[in-house]
């Protein structure tokens, strides 16, 4: 999974990493994903490519 939006996006260890582009809507599902591999739920919840889930930030 590479980002290739210039600037780049924040990497997925990174604090705002929800705010990275969107490359698979599946929101119909409940889910996207974003170009630096974060997993992005419509219940308030992401999930990063290590395995763990995170609460998406609020100020995102
Ligand atoms: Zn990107």
């Amino acid at each position: 999974m590479m980002c290739t939006h210039s600037p780049a996006c924040p990497d997925s260890s990174a604090t705002d990493c929800c705010r990275a582009h969107m490359v698979a809507d599946h929101s119909e599902q409940g889910w996207c994903q974003l170009c630096n591999g974060v997993i992005l739920f419509d219940d308030g919840l992401y999930l990063a490519p290590d395995g763990h889930y995170e609460p998406v930030p609020l100020s995102a």
